[in-house]
């Protein structure tokens, strides 16, 4: 049997876990922290995303608008919390409309689901409370809740045979007889190396340097850049705010700070972008205010309705200066590292994309097995 290490218990790692143990492939996934998805895939929006965003034809577009199609049904499947509940993308003033236009038409080549765009008297009717221009309505959007995702993935691979170890950090990779040796340390201090066919690197903001551990010149160096998204939690006494999530145009590295809210109905305000040089989930006071301005087609909104809540690290291999950077999503033979498969930079929409992402990842495992 090919036996396959996955580096990182993510959403994604667990989904890749739980297609490649499907297929009859033996999975061991090692996961540093004591429980599961508690990186990246526990501070984010929680948004399922329909695939407005990103240019057609790239990995982010090709695997969100997959995803979401596997993860509506998964979530019906496994009984998933989630829901559909649409998303309004909203235009403050005529300037904006080209940029809508815009999103609207590569949406629909995207293969976003169904898109309308809609006057400011329409979007008064859907949304009292909002204000703007006009707007794109996309009914594909939903929210899910990520963690039980996350356990779904796992409780798949599980049944299938993949073991999960907890608490064990992956601190270096080498090639080792033909296949890969995993350098690993327990919580406690004891180290063991893990000898396996096929290494899948889904270490989230560890990914990039679990790549460099390789140390090939002839890979391909990418860095990482910590991206930073506070959250601010909206009054209770607001009541909801909105029916459907709302957002902004986007800006060069994010979807602009929108209105989100969870399962338990709490609203929210976020993500900013902040590039930091550290890992750090601080929530900046001072930013409300900057958070109220971009917030602007909320007009009831004042300050003291905003308050610190939570914030996620995205790890980006788009640096501030750079364009568009794909997701990294590749098996090693023509870098020289054959059976080491690397998902670098899993950045949004890895949520949504998790189901097609593990789905690739296991074409790649048994193209090389
Ligand atoms: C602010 C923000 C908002 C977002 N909003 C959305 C959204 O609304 N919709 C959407 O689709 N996507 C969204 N995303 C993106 C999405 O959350 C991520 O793409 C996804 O969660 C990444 O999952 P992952 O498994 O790759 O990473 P992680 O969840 O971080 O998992 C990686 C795991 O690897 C472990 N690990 C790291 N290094 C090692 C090591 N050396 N050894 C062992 N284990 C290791 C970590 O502990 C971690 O558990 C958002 C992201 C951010 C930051």
């Amino acid at each position: 049997m090919t036996e396959v290490a996955v580096v990182g218990a993510g959403v994604v790692g667990l989904a890749c876990a739980a297609s490649l143990s499907a297929r009859g492939f033996g999975v061991t996934v090692i996961e540093r922290e004591a429980r599961v998805a508690q990186g990246i895939s526990a501070r984010n929006s929680g948004v399922i995303h329909a695939g407005l965003y990103y240019p057609v034809g790239s990995l982010k577009a090709q695997t969100c608008v997959l995803g979401r199609e596997r993860l509506y049904a998964r979530a019906a499947a496994y009984a998933v919390p989630h829901r559909r509940t649409g998303k309004l993308v909203v235009a403050a003033s005529p300037a904006e409309a080209a940029a809508l236009t815009a999103l609207y038409d590569r949406g629909r080549d995207n293969g976003a689901g169904a898109l309308t765009l809609i006057d400011g008297v329409e979007l008064e009717r859907l949304e009292p409370r909002v204000r703007g221009d006009r707007a794109l309505w996309s009914p594909e959007t939903g929210i899910v809740d990520a963690y039980a995702l996350a356990k779904s993935y796992e409780a798949e691979a599980v049944r299938h045979g993949a073991v999960v170890v907890l608490n064990t950090r992956v601190e270096a990779l080498e090639p080792a007889h033909g296949g890969w040796r995993l350098r690993t340390v327990a919580k406690g201090g004891d180290r063991f190396a893990l000898e396996v066919d096929v290494v899948v690197n889904s270490a989230g903001l560890g990914a990039v340097a679990l790549f460099d551990s390789v140390g090939r010149p002839a890979t391909p160096r990418r860095t990482l850049h910590l991206c930073k998204g506070d959250y601010f939690a909206l009054a209770p006494a607001l009541g909801r705010l909105t029916t459907h999530l709302v957002y902004p145009l986007p800006d060069a590295h994010g979807l602009g700070v929108h209105v989100t809210f969870d399962l338990g109905g709490r609203d929210r305000l976020g993500p900013d972008t902040a590039y930091v040089d550290r890992e750090r989930y601080d929530v900046e006071p001072e930013k409300a205010a900057g958070f109220l301005a971009a917030a602007r087609y909320l007009p009831e909104l004042r300050l003291e309705h905003l308050s610190p809540d939570f914030a996620g690290l995205r790890p980006k291999l788009q640096g501030p200066d750079d364009g568009f950077v794909d997701f990294v999503i590749e098996e090693g033979t023509a870098a020289g590292v054959p059976g080491l498969v690397s998902l670098l930079g899993i950045e949004s929409p890895g949520l949504t994309a998790a189901g097609e992402i593990g789905e690739r990842v296991a074409a790649l495992v048994r193209a090389v097995a």
